[in-house]
């Protein structure tokens, strides 16, 4: 059987990239989305694989747009063949308090974060249910979860999202198609880099664990979510957090 072929938004940034190589490892041909004012960015990335053995295809695409979804989607099914993994992890934060939240930072999140899960599973999701088989996966957050101070948009797409995956999850189920959330808590990568050092260190010491996660732990996950053998296994939300979170 040809290798089954995955799309991963935000493919090169931190949890993204180790998604990609862990995909890559099970026998997926993988293809990274990239934010198309990071085409140099991706194509060293590209290179940058391709030195340490593994191929990766790369396609430009904004996921906050639907047409540019849209002709992403299509260039891939063209250039490399139907989409039966979709890994939605593209994401960005404009941490402010509400009182000084101004309405861009709180659109940029939310259609980046949230609008994106419709923009880009909206193209890929009728060719995964017609073969009969696909698998999405929404990168959402444990602050969509409990919330966090300065989040009020991040928070509320992030648990916007898991409420996508439960209300696709019943759609697509007989078709083959699951639809789960993964919720990592906070995981060392260019995002939590952004993060004043002594708020970061005072995260850490909330967290059993007392360290970051890191974006292999998430995609060790991704991987288990997308193999055969995880059929029956939709509309879950699971969490990454070391400890931080726990609810069942
Ligand atoms: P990152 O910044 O390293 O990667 C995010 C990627 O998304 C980047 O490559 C960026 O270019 C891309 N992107 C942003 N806007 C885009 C757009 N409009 N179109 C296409 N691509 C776009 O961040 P990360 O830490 O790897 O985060 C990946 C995902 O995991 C995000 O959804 C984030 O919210 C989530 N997450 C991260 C953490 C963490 O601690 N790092 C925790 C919980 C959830």
């Amino acid at each position: 059987m040809a290798a089954r072929i995955a799309l991963v938004t935000g493919g090169i940034g931190g949890i993204g990239s180790a998604i990609c190589l862990e995909l890559a490892d099970r026998g997926f041909k993988v293809v990274a989305g990239y934010y198309p004012a990071e085409k140099d960015l991706a194509e060293a990335w590209q290179k940058k694989q391709a030195t340490e053995g593994r191929e990766f295809e790369i396609a430009s695409g904004d996921v906050s747009s639907f047409e540019d979804s849209q002709k992403m989607a299509q260039e891939i099914v063209s250039r490399v063949g139907p989409i039966d993994v979709l890994v939605n992890c593209a994401g960005i934060t404009r941490d402010k308090t509400f009182k000084k939240m101004e309405p861009e930072q709180w659109r940029a999140v939310i259609t980046t974060n949230l609008d994106s899960l419709f923009n880009v599973t909206r193209q890929v999701v009728d060719g995964m249910t017609e073969r009969g088989w696909g698998r999405i996966v929404n990168i959402s957050s444990v602050n969509g979860q409990r919330g966090q101070f300065g989040q009020t948009n991040y928070s509320a797409a992030k648990a916007g999202a898991h409420g996508f995956t439960m209300a696709l999850a019943q759609e697509v189920a007989r078709k083959g198609v699951t639809v789960n959330t993964i919720s990592p808590g906070y995981i060392a990568t260019e995002m939590t880099q952004a993060i004043a050092e002594d708020v970061r260190a005072q995260i850490v010491a909330q967290v059993p664990m007392a360290r970051m996660g890191t974006p292999e732990e998430v995609a060790y996950l991704v991987g288990i979510l997308c193999d055969d053998r995880a059929g029956y296994i939709t509309g879950a939300n699971y969490e990454v957090n070391g400890g931080l979170f726990m609810s069942f």
